[in-house]
């Protein structure tokens, strides 16, 4: 390379192209690797440091950025009364907030030290024109982007991004675990979510006064509900006919998710109605949080309604109240209650796709096939949480076998010895191999009247368990011959009284084969 080839810059690219590059990066840590690596890329960053952050933040949310803006800065999320938690705890997380993602982005000269903690200037002077009436979205994502908003841009994003797979897992594509919404379809979802994420941390319970003091004047309380009425059917009003039915469609994903945290723990089902008021950070929190207690990240807010539940009838109309008003006011029908308000989303949506091959019945979230059982085997579990998981595992499986071969002890510790060979790659395992040797049993047709298992079958848990019932049995003979001579059959097989009472017996006589004598 000959010296005319280098720009004044001292790099053979020139300021313009470097300055793309940066708009490249995927995320606000790498944009931040790269201008550190480089004092001329510095130099060229501090030229143009909104517009690179505003391409990175779009990078990251995509085409929902308006929206994602909207959720941290709409001033009526700063005017919140914070009675009883702090907004990061009632609306969108400040948890989960990566230290090491840029601290260096703002050093444009125009904003100064503040702007890092407080809404821009720029901010405050279109929120003094508008008052707090008609927010234009427009106009709120205007404003240059902070360093403190990256961060919440990031946090957030995450949350709806992992929402968007599960829907897509769960309604679209039950083989993948990441999203296979189109661009379009994935658009849609995401704004539907911001836009449920600022709803929630807007109109929150926290804001709803329901102390005794106004139930001394009930008029007082109905026109002080009136007025709030409103003021959510306004906030809707914003949003266009499709919008608002894909509003519809998440938020009744949300409350799906929150109706399948709560299915162990005593709650009714009317407690999904919860899943508006605590948005979609808190709800996902939920969701992660199986292995312990799901609820708890709902603590505060079931504190505060305790003494409410039955839950407040308010609740329930959170969203849905003025949602058909808007809907009404438009001459639309409401969204249908079946499965098809689904395709305000995606067009692709198939009801099958929820349900188990076997049974029919909605599997939830926890789906038992082949897909699933890879994931497990590579270290991943978003689909199976871990009270199921170790339900399966070398410890417990043993438990699924046949009859009373699962009380026969000797049997079980040997089981559960082989099986801890196989870590987390048993189920997978299990599953190949009785497939590839062709022993899987099907019941005899008159005895039942579901479909054959296949190997493709995508499975709930209640029938995953009968399928392991019927057949683990014969993995574990299969195992077990391949390592020494099977012993001689009991007459009783599987069935067999004494193998659950006499060890020696248990050790003497192979029980992993059917009865012989009756
Ligand atoms: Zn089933
Ligand atoms: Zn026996």
């Amino acid at each position: 390379m000959s010296a005319s080839d280098y720009n004044e810059n001292g790099l053979p690219v020139s300021d313009d192209i470097i300055d793309r590059m940066l708009t490249f990066s995927p995320t606000f840590s790498s944009l931040q690797a790269t201008i550190l690596t480089c004092k001329q890329f510095y130099r060229v960053f501090q030229v143009h440091p909104k517009s690179v952050v505003r391409a990175v933040a779009y990078n990251i949310t995509g085409p929902a950025l308006p929206q994602a803006l909207e959720c941290i800065r709409h001033p009526d999320i700063q005017k919140l009364p914070h009675e009883f938690s702090s907004r990061a705890y009632w609306g969108e997380s400040d948890e989960d907030l990566e230290d090491d993602d840029s601290k260096d982005e703002d050093s444009d000269e125009n904003s100064g030290k503040e702007d890092k903690k407080e809404p821009t200037t720029q901010l405050k002077q279109i929120n003094a024109r508008t008052g707090d009436i008609d927010i234009d979205i427009g106009d709120l994502s205007l404003a240059p982007i902070t360093a403190l908003e990256t961060r919440e841009i990031l946090a957030n994003s995450k949350v709806v991004a992992r929402l968007e797979d599960l829907f897509s897992f769960r309604y679209l594509d039950r083989s993948a675990s990441t999203s296979q919404l189109s661009w379009s379809e994935s658009q849609a979802f995401c704004v539907a979510m911001y836009h449920l994420m600022l709803y929630s941390s807007i109109f929150h319970p926290g804001t709803w006064n329901i102390s005794s003091d106004s139930e001394n004047d009930e008029n007082a309380d109905i026109g002080e509900h009136r007025e709030k009425f409103e003021k959510r059917k306004k906030h809707l009003s914003r949003l266009s006919t499709p919008e608002l039915l894909q509003l519809h469609s998440v938020a009744e994903f949300l409350k799906e998710i929150l109706l399948w945290c709560v299915r162990t723990s005593g709650y009714p089902s009317e407690i999904c109605d919860l899943a508006l008021a605590a948005g979609p950070v808190r709800i996902l929190k939920c969701f992660d949080n199986q292995d312990n207690s799901p609820l708890q990240p709902l603590e505060d807010m079931l504190d505060y309604f305790e003494e409410e539940l039955e839950l407040h009838p308010r609740l329930a109309g959170l969203l849905s109240g003025p949602h058909l008003k808007n809907l009404e006011a438009r001459n639309v029908k409401p969204p249908p209650s079946d499965f098809t308000h689904w395709l305000s989303i995606s067009p692709r949506v198939t009801e099958r796709n929820s349900q188990c091959d076997r049974c029919q019945k909605s599997f939830g979230f926890n789906t038992f096939s082949r897909s699933t059982f890879t994931e497990l085997s590579n270290g991943e579990h978003l689909r199976l949480h871990t009270t199921s998981l170790s339900y399966y595992d070398s410890e417990n499986i043993s438990r699924c076998l046949k009859n009373r071969l699962r009380f026969n002890y000797a049997e079980s510790e040997c089981f559960s010895h082989e099986a801890q060979k196989f870590g987390a790659s048993l189920l997978l395992q299990i599953w190949n191999d009785l497939w590839n040797l062709r022993i899987v049993i099907q019941l005899p047709k008159d005895q039942q009247n579901l479909p054959d298992w296949t190997e493709d079958d995508y499975l709930c848990e209640d029938c995953f368990r009968s399928f392991l019932f019927e057949n683990l049995w014969l993995w574990w003979r299969h195992v077990k011959s391949g390592s020494e001579p099977l012993k001689d059959n009991c007459w009783y097989g599987y069935n067999c009284r004494t193998q659950t009472h006499n060890i020696t017996h248990a050790e003497k006589l192979n029980h992993l084969c059917e009865q012989t004598r009756f």
